[in-house]
């Protein structure tokens, strides 16, 4: 299995729009985020998590050219943003392409993207995306897509559950503040794991670094990338400050495991 970190910025990205900061202004490549998603290559298919608002920079840097599925974790701007650049595969690959996600993201998207999932009859733009939504529930300990079996990982960010998702050794749990027990333990094992640390200081939504170094301390996977990076990190300083096992996420990181 290939991932690639197609972004590993907060819903900003890095440069801030504004901002004249040390980070915002360095001409460090790995200080430049796009917003967070991932892509996953495993028996010859080819699977995104989120469409991020980048997502066409992303596909043409990375050349995606399929897509068989795409997973959701929650239907924050940052994270589904890209949703129109679907219609290219369509329109290549000539089928729906399945979405999944759990229910605050599907009547989410449904209602911000009217025009993909109740198009007017009379609808006569260029094409539309076209979507098949899969329903995650909590009683689903396992999805499958094309006979592989995804792990939902329920995860909370502020007052509401993201999903995060595991496939064999890899988790990618972006997006939260605190991921209960019973999904800690569905993390255990990992080779690599993939985790939100949005700053330095607490925030209500987001895992910080010392919340996130506890989690990795406590599920130990043989390696931690930080992602959903604000412009407080500044790569060239933090990533050599990190625990052994644990990198900051940079854009266009690639991971691969044996399987
Ligand atoms: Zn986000
Ligand atoms: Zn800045
Ligand atoms: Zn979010």
């Amino acid at each position: 299995m290939e991932i690639k970190i197609l972004g590993c910025g907060t819903s900003m990205g890095v440069p801030v729009v504004t901002c004249e900061c040390e980070v915002c202004t360095s001409n460090l490549p790995e200080n430049r985020r796009l917003r967070a998603s991932i892509w996953i290559q495993i028996n010859g298919k080819s699977y995104l998590i989120d469409t991020s608002t980048d997502f066409r920079q992303q596909a043409l840097r990375e050349k995606i050219n399929h897509i068989d599925a795409i997973l959701y974790t929650h239907p924050h701007t940052d994270h589904i943003g890209g949703i129109d650049e679907i219609r290219a595969y369509n329109f290549k690959q000539k089928s729906k392409i399945p979405i999944y996600g759990h229910d605050w993201t599907l009547n989410d998207l449904k209602i911000r993207y009217s025009y993909i999932f109740s198009p007017q009859v009379n609808h006569q733009g260029g094409i539309l995306p076209s979507l098949e939504p899969h329903l995650i529930t909590k009683d689903q300990s396992s999805i499958k897509i094309d006979g592989l079996p995804i792990i939902p990982l329920w995860l909370r960010h502020g007052n509401e559950d993201c999903l995060g998702y595991r496939i064999k050794s890899v988790a990618y749990a972006t997006d939260c503040n605190y991921i209960p027990s019973e999904t800690l333990d569905q993390m255990r094992g990992l080779e690599f794991l993939i985790l939100d640390c949005l700053r330095i200081k607490p925030h209500r939504t987001h895992l910080n670094l010392e919340q996130a170094l506890e989690i990795i301390e406590e599920i130990k996977p043989k390696k931690a990338i930080l992602t959903h990076l604000s412009h407080d990190f500044d790569y060239a300083v933090w990533n050599k400050k990190l625990p052994k096992n644990v990198v900051l996420a940079y854009d266009g990181i690639k991971l691969t495991t044996k399987e």
